[in-house]
C-alpha cells in the first residue's frame, strides 16, 4: 500500500482513505479530513516520511514534483 501511495501523491478522500488517515488527522493543521477533501502526500517537519495533508497546506516543488508542508518548505528554502 505504501508503494501505491508513493505513486499517487494526490488523492480525493473517500471513505477508505478517511478511515486510514483520520486516526491521526492532517499532520499540517491537526484537523480531520472530510469526505471529498483533496489531500497530498507531503514531507514536513514531522520527519518520518511523507504524510497526507490538505492540498492547500502544501506546496509542490517544481523541480522534484514532491509536495511539502508550507512552513517546512519555506524553512528548507531559507537554509539553501
Ligand atoms: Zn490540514
Amino acid at each position: 500500500m505504501n508503494d501505491m501511495n508513493a505513486c499517487k501523491p494526490k488523492i480525493v478522500m473517500d471513505l477508505e482513505s478517511l478511515n486510514a488517515s483520520n486516526a491521526q488527522g492532517c499532520s499540517a493543521c491537526g484537523r480531520k479530513f472530510n469526505l471529498g477533501d483533496t489531500a497530498v502526500l507531503a514531507c514536513g517537519a514531522w520527519g518520518s516520511g511523507p504524510r497526507y495533508i490538505h492540498e492547500n497546506e502544501a506546496v509542490q516543488d517544481k523541480r522534484t514534483a514532491q509536495y511539502f508542508e508550507r512552513s517546512y518548505y519555506a524553512a528548507l528554502k531559507a537554509d539553501a
